[in-house]
């Protein structure tokens, strides 16, 4: 008799699969919490165990509906804590005939899985996961020739393509993109809405890690675990996201304030990337929300969303597949330095930095501008090594899977592509960050202040990068003003300028 494995990966939890549209017998689903996964890097411990909880959500949920499914706890006793080994074990137990998967979308599970079929000596396939807008090869076969990879190019053709706000085959309103409309400050005394928070308890899932030796960094509330963990709970997130958020998402996207940890962001990444929503249905229900209340969402706001999901979310995927795993080597500027301590801990007197570290130990994320101007323009200004730079980012939140994580931070962040995802680097000074947030009035530091005793440390590590740097970006026209500017200073600014910075370079773990 025919018997097939069927795995299922923590992030493939899309009970909308085929795989899950028929009931039968001679199919058995594993699913596996193991040792390989918990320890590729350092994880937040609210993401293993936010991958957990929705994991053994979509188990308990399968089994209710009659699917076969096998799970291994991550201290049962026979969890050999491996794919293979855990899949030939049952392989052999089971006497299965056939093993299927869907296409992982990390490269290192991608080949992990390839080499397992080829020692296996019963037959195998690959399935598509049925969760991403675009196939693995669609960016690369759009650009194929070309040097660069515009977004916009590749966000104008997914838009044709799905006929998301369109009109015939000319945008919606004539106009493609609305970001210019899309980039205010916070007002001083505007109190963005309080987050909607479930109160998930996990404190077994919890025990469970403590009982073993796994290495994780940040904090969690175990009897109130804010992430949702299920698809219905997905759902609420996005009818909040949709009814309270919306109307605001654009203008405030690239805002920061102190102590306001979503502002209104979806905080929806989690959800899709473990696949229990789909980027379709996420921004149909958007869409929907529009057309019903026009008078109060704006179109730029719904546009600025439509281009995060079906633009970037689905562009990014597009270079990992193109670019990887080259990509995972990419060190532009060659930058050597250690990650600054304090990144593990927020102990910082950066008002800025610590915010934001903060933020991501206690809640395992931070919105995009925080994670792009803070913390990643930090890391590139103080010329931190690539490798340690997405060590980090890949441990700290929970919606850090490589393809997505790798992209924007060796890409956008870092710029150590030398500008595949990015045409210029994201660094500013302390006057970018005044700008978009309330941090500077009350920090440590002096956001005026360029040199001596307070200088905001952004402020000469910004023009040092430049100078450290202008063999390879000193032709960039997206540049050229800033170049100017430096080369018209005179000579004893900039020196004091690169005096501060080497100071503060030296002296990083104590800023
Ligand atoms: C250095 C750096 C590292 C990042 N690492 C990750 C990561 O590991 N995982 C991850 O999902 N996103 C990552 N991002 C992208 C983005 O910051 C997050 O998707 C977003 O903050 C998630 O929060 P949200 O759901 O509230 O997003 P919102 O701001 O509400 O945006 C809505 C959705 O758009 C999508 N989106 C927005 N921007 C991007 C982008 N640049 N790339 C891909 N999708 C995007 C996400 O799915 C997100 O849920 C990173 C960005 C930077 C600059
Ligand atoms: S002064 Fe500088 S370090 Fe302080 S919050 Fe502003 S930008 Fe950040």
């Amino acid at each position: 008799m025919s018997k097939t494995l069927r795995l299922i990966l923590g992030d493939q939890l899309n009970s909308d699969h085929s795989w899950f549209q028929t009931i039968d017998e001679s199919v058995t689903y594993v699913m596996m919490e193991i040792r390989s996964e918990t320890d590729y890097a350092t994880h937040h411990i609210q993401k293993i165990v936010g991958f957990f909880s929705a994991m053994q959500q979509f188990a308990a949920e399968l089994q209710s509906q009659h699917h076969h499914v096998v799970y291994f706890h991550l201290n049962d006793t026979n969890n050999l804590q491996s794919f293979e080994k855990n899949i030939q074990y049952l392989i052999e137990k089971e006497q299965f005939t056939h093993f299927e998967y869907q296409f992982p979308d990390e490269f290192r599970l991608d080949e992990q899985l390839k080499n397992l079929c080829q020692s296996l000596t019963i037959a195998t396939s690959v399935c598509d996961s049925e969760h991403f807008m675009s196939s693995r090869n669609e960016l690369g076969d759009f650009f194929e020739g070309k040097k660069t990879f515009l977004m916009e190019s590749f966000y104008h053709m997914m838009r044709k393509k799905h006929h998301v706000l369109m009109e015939g085959d000319k945008p919606l309103t004539g106009k493609w993109n609305y970001d210019d409309d899309n980039r205010k400050k916070l007002p001083k005394d505007h109190k963005p809405i309080p987050p909607l928070v479930f109160q998930n308890y996990v404190t077994e899932i919890v025990t469970e890690i403590q009982k073993t030796d796994i290495k994780t960094i940040g904090n969690i509330d175990a009897e109130n675990f804010v992430w949702p963990i299920n698809r219905k709970q997905s759902l609420e997130l996005l009818d909040f996201f949709v009814t309270e958020c919306l109307a605001l998402f654009g203008s405030y996207q690239d805002a920061m304030t102190p102590n306001e940890w979503s502002m209104y962001h979806a905080r929806l990444s989690f959800s899709m990337n473990v696949k229990l929503i789909s980027p379709l249905e996420v921004i149909n229900r958007a869409i929907t929300e529009w057309e019903n209340r026009p008078d109060e969402i704006q179109y730029n706001q719904l546009e600025g969303f439509v281009r995060q999901i079906i633009g970037w979310r689905e562009y990014m995927r597009g270079i990992y597949w193109n670019k990887m795993p080259e990509y995972a080597t990419l060190n532009y500027f060659n930058n050597k330095n250690p990650l600054p301590e304090w990144f593990w801990t927020g102990k910082t007197k950066m008002n800025c930095l610590k915010d934001a570290i903060n933020q991501s130990l206690n809640f395992a994320y931070a919105h995009h501008i925080q994670r792009l101007m803070i913390t990643g323009n930090f890391a590139l200004l103080a010329g931190v090594h690539p490798d340690e730079v997405d060590a980090w980012y890949l441990g700290i939140y929970i919606d850090a899977i490589e393809w997505v994580e790798i992209t924007n931070t060796r890409g956008m962040s870092q710029f150590a592509d030398g500008g595949i995802v990015g045409t210029k680097p994201y660094v500013s000074s302390a006057s970018y960050i005044d700008k978009m947030s309330h941090y500077c009035g009350s920090c440590y530091y002096k956001k005026a202040v360029k040199t001596g005793h307070k200088a905001c440390p952004f402020n000469s590590l910004y023009w040092n990068f430049y100078d450290k740097n202008e063999y390879k970006l000193g032709k960039n026209p997206r540049i050229s003003m800033m170049y100017n500017v430096w080369r018209k200073m005179e000579p004893e600014d900039k020196a004091a300028l690169l005096e501060q910075a080497n100071y503060y370079l030296k002296n990083i773990n104590q800023l």
